[in-house]
């Protein structure tokens, strides 16, 4: 079961680099994550103990996920992931049981940053404990705040959870202690969205007549995620062109028909 719904890798390989225009989350983040993982010491000597567990909320497709492996890696920390879709609609006991077994894998993984994606799924205030289902939810939640209550914060290891649905949030969990760092990480600007191109083109044979600040300019309201499958459609229409450079109406293009899946998606999902 382990192996099926936690994911972990040593130091992955996404680095700050690769993360486009959220610069002051990335400094919150290096605040509250890595300088605890890193100086430990320090907060020892000034004698406060670092913010237990950083919530980062924002739409999907944003960073979120980026950010915690961009410091794991920085950090040379293992990273644990499990989303807490994964963790409800399971057998009575086992959501609390996989909670355990996360911290027992981070123990065992020091330095290492627990990734809690989705934590709206097992820490949503419409929760009516009435029903079995949500009282096993109940006590998956109750097993988080216990383990995040129970451990030593000055250990080395750090808890990011995250979320697209904030309003959702049960406010335990939000209590000093536990996710009192909040960090939003919102779609990105028409600057973010120029950075994110590039950061995507990277590796791409792009042609000269590609203009980046009007491709930001024209994907207004894309995610980090919907501009990367951009820069890869755009790559598809090259190849479909049997072409190997990538023009400028290819990511107009592109861009054309992301958004227009996106919209499909939207219809069904809200
Ligand atoms: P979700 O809420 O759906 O889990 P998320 O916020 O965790 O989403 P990520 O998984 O970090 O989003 O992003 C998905 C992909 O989109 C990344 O692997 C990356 O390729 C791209 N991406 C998203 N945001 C950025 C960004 N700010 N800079 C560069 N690439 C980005």
């Amino acid at each position: 079961v382990r192996a099926r719904v936690m994911q972990v890798e040593h130091s992955p390989d996404v680095t700050y680099e690769d993360i486009g225009g959220l610069d002051a989350q990335l400094q919150e983040v290096r605040e509250t994550v890595e300088m605890p993982l890193e100086r430990p010491d320090m907060f020892r000597e000034v004698g406060i103990d670092p913010p237990s567990g950083v919530l980062l909320y924002g739409p999907p497709g944003t960073g979120k996920t980026m950010l915690a492996k961009a410091v794991a890696n920085q950090t040379d920390a293992t990273f644990i992931k499990m989303a807490g879709s994964e963790l409800v609609h399971k057998f009575i006991g086992e959501g609390a049981k996989l909670v355990r077994d996360l911290f027992e894998v981070a123990r065992e993984n020091e330095p290492a940053v627990l990734f809690i994606d989705e934590i709206d799924a097992i820490a949503s205030k419409r929760t009516d404990s009435k029903t079995s289902g949500d009282a096993e939810v109940q006590r998956t939640m109750m097993q988080l705040l216990s383990e995040m209550d129970g451990f030593d914060e000055r250990g080395e290891i750090r808890i990011i959870a995250a979320t697209n649905r904030f309003d959702m949030l049960d406010s335990a969990i939000l209590r000093p202690g536990r996710f009192d760092r909040l960090i939003e990480v919102p779609k990105p600007d028409v600057e973010g969205r120029e950075l994110i191109f590039k950061i995507h083109t990277r590796n791409m044979n792009v042609s000269d007549d590609v203009d980046f600040a009007e491709l930001a300019e024209l994907s207004e309201d894309a995610s980090g995620a919907d501009i990367k499958a951009v820069c890869t459609e755009a790559g598809m229409f090259a190849i479909r062109d049997d072409r190997t450079e990538i023009y400028m109406e290819d990511l107009i293009g592109a861009w054309e028909k992301v958004q227009a899946e996106s919209d499909e998606d939207s219809d069904v999902s809200r």
